[in-house]
């Protein structure tokens, strides 16, 4: 069945590739107000892509936002795996058009790469999901697997509907994994996944003191200066030696990590050079007692971003300011709860701030770290898909970054989720002349026809 599945897939390569620029020629992108017919249409192009293959109980189904589309193969029966698959149909914008050499929405293919917006972040990917499944269920009738598709419109704006959308259909849902196939590969000989990703607290300080601005000649040596108070405040979060956070009960929740997941990540090369010509620093920095690999994914961080306020012009101005804030947010790890260390921090702020001043904290935004044990068969049987579709092993590591829905679906759906994909790291998402390598689209697919096959053989299941 597997092998019927990867010569349609080779047939048909050309029909999959006029599919996608089809698909990427629709400027769906989430965050404009006057894109939303270009929305219903690409849902509408995913939802008759759907029906096209094969796929069962195909819907656009509203939400406050964007619609998600969704459709099913159930044929497998109740004692195959059945997979979730998560993609979506909207993309960023395409700011500076001027600095694409093919219109962004007009998919141009040069040399061995397809140009367009979303042709690998996300659409690119959400076709090869599409040619799989469509490669078994044209050539053998068949999938190995259940497969549930989910292809939401607002991952580029956070995904503000999706988790509730997830909410209210968990049975229908209900699955033995879940795939999100939306990252890319560590470099073009190495495939990733990533089994687990950081969560987030973002918070703002405000430091009020005089009802107005001050002149620093007449009142300076009178009252506390708010940016004075601020800097102090700033510089008790973060341990200038250890690199480690101050904040009372910041480490508590942190769950250990175990020799064998440090073994893997030991395995993904970063060194001291890396770091400095990937940024320029005359010499890298991070807690101490652990690795390169992993400070940047699997040790929670603390950032101020921004201190805005005050005087900053050209020159001269001996004001005392009446105000002053800071931006400040933390990156977190499991098992650390975002709004429990919300608390903590501005507990720990206004317990260092004098009562010459008023301090305020303001939560600007949380989000749930995840991390997923990359032993469990459906991430094995991804490992073992990577490796026949591009002929090397994968990496694994916990990204750095962010992505809620994650956690979100671990919790609704109990299963585990895995995140990779075929894009590659100077594909431009999210910036001018976004690509495809037209190799990794293909491998792409025949990855996914392993996978289905692959998972549908996995003891335990
Ligand atoms: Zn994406």
């Amino acid at each position: 069945m597997r092998d019927l599945a990867l010569s349609y897939a080779r047939e048909h390569a050309q029909a999959h590739l006029e599919a996608l620029g089809d698909f990427l020629r629709i400027p769906s992108v989430s965050t404009l107000p006057e894109a939303a017919a270009d929305m219903h249409a690409a849902a509408q192009w995913v939802a008759d892509a759907m029906r096209r293959i094969g796929l069962e109980a195909v819907e656009i189904s509203p939400t406050a936002g964007h619609p998600v589309v969704y459709g099913q193969w159930l044929g497998a029966g109740p004692t195959a795996p059945t997979l979730l698959v998560y993609g979506h149909y909207d993309v960023q914008p395409v700011d500076p058009v001027e600095l694409w050499t093919s219109p962004p929405f007009e998919p141009t293919v040069r040399g061995e790469e397809l140009y367009a917006r979303g042709a690998s972040d996300d659409k690119g990917q959400v076709m090869a999901v599409l040619a799989a499944a469509e490669s078994y269920l044209a050539a053998a009738g068949r999938l190995p697997v259940n497969l549930k598709l989910v292809v939401e419109g607002e991952e580029e704006i956070s995904s503000p509907n999706l988790a509730a959308w997830v909410a209210e259909r968990r049975e229908r849902l209900a699955c033995d994994a879940v795939l999100i196939c939306d990252s890319g590969m560590l470099n073009p000989q190495t495939p990733l996944i990533n089994h687990g990703t950081r969560g987030m607290a973002y918070m703002e300080i405000e430091v009020q003191g005089p009802a107005g601005d001050l002149h620093s000649g007449t009142f300076g040596g009178l009252v506390d200066n708010p940016f004075n108070v601020l800097v102090r405040i700033l510089a008790q979060l973060q341990d200038g030696r250890t690199r480690r956070v101050l904040i009372p009960g910041f480490y508590d929740r942190v769950r250990p990590v175990d020799e064998e997941e440090r073994a893997l990540l030991a395995r993904i090369p970063l060194t001291e050079d890396d770091i400095r010509r990937l940024t320029g620093v005359p010499k890298p920095a991070g807690e101490e007692g652990f690795t390169w690999g992993e400070r940047g994914t699997l040790r929670p961080t603390l950032d101020i971003h921004g201190i805005p306020g005050g005087f900053t012009g050209p020159g001269k101005k001996t004001v005392l300011p009446a105000r002053a804030a800071a931006k400040v947010s933390m990156r977190l790890v499991p098992d650390q709860d975002p709004a429990e260390i919300a608390e903590l921090f501005s507990r720990y702020v206004r317990s260092l701030a004098p009562d010459t001043v008023t301090v305020q904290v303001h939560t600007l935004g949380l989000a749930r770290p995840s991390v997923i044990d990359f032993r469990a068969p459906a991430v094995q049987a991804m490992a073992r898909a990577l490796q026949a579709a591009f002929g090397a092993a994968p990496a694994f590591m916990r990204g750095g970054g962010t992505l809620p829905i994650i956690a979100d679906f671990q919790d609704l759906l109990r299963a585990p989720v895995i995140l990779t994909g075929f894009g590659l790291p100077g594909d431009n998402v999210h910036a001018p002349n976004e690509h495809i390598y037209l190799p990794n689209f293909y491998r792409g697919i025949e990855c996914l026809i392993h996978y289905y096959a692959l998972l549908a053989e996995q003891p335990g299941q």
